[in-house]
């Protein structure tokens, strides 16, 4: 079991000494889950409860987090905005470890995000040779032809090179614009829009559904979840 006493928890996560965070336990000063802990005692688990002293959540940074967030669109993929637009990590406030985006989405794309302090993993799944499938649907402007699809299929050149073969298929299609969904292996700056626009159908509204064998599930636009275990396993 992971549950181990207060107090060691604290020094462990470099609040104080052990016998100073007894001390702070005894003063009324360290919250778990909200509630003030007097006793000493009591046990928590470092990977699940949270801990504060004086309201200000301790920050564990021992424990590795794993989030999917499904991204809304007008929120940056960056930890801080020199402009002070909303950032992916504003919408993650109850976790106190510090955490950043695997990879990046645009502003104005939504869709599946991981988040973690784990720099390993987000390495291996930032790099191209690990070859995790990322999905997209986009509505991309008129109706691409079979000329279209095969370019898009076979590799496009944009001005930093070809791109790999991507996996299309046409979902939807409505008046004047049709649902793709495209799957790459690249995490090119702004990709699927220039792939798109590159072959005359600039995409409307992007959305990334699905990273290696994650997807959004029955998550909705600013909402996220915690891995399990298992996926994070998978990920590895
Ligand atoms: N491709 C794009 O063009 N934008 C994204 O946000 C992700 C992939």
């Amino acid at each position: 079991s992971p549950m181990e006493r207060l107090q060691k928890v604290l020094a462990h996560a470099g609040v104080a000494s052990r016998r100073k965070c007894e001390e702070l336990i005894r003063a009324g000063r360290v919250q778990v889950n909200g509630q003030t802990v007097t006793e000493l005692g009591v046990k928590v688990d470092p990977t699940k409860d949270r801990i504060a002293v004086d309201g200000k959540p301790v920050r564990l940074e021992t424990r590795k987090r794993y989030l999917l967030l499904y991204k809304p669109t007008g929120v940056i993929t960056s930890v801080r905005d020199p402009h002070g637009r909303r950032t992916v990590i504003d919408l993650v406030k109850d976790v106190p470890e510090r955490i950043y985006p695997v990879g990046r989405l645009d502003y104005e794309t939504e869709g599946l995000l991981l988040l973690t302090n784990d720099g390993e993993l987000a390495h291996r799944i930032m790099h191209p040779r690990y070859e995790l499938d990322k999905v997209y649907e986009a509505w991309v402007k008129g109706h691409p032809d079979e000329e279209a699809l095969r370019r898009l299929r076979e590799g496009v050149l944009l001005e930093d090179g070809w791109t790999f073969p991507a996996k299309v298929e046409r979902l939807a299609e409505r008046d004047d614009r049709t649902l793709l969904r495209l799957t790459i292996h690249e995490g090119r700056k702004r990709q699927v829009r220039r792939m798109c626009a590159a072959v005359g159908h600039p995409v409307l509204a992007l959305k990334r559904v699905r990273v290696g064998f994650l997807t959004l599930g029955s998550l909705r636009p600013g909402e996220y979840r915690e891995l399990a275990p298992d996926e994070v396993r998978r990920l590895k």
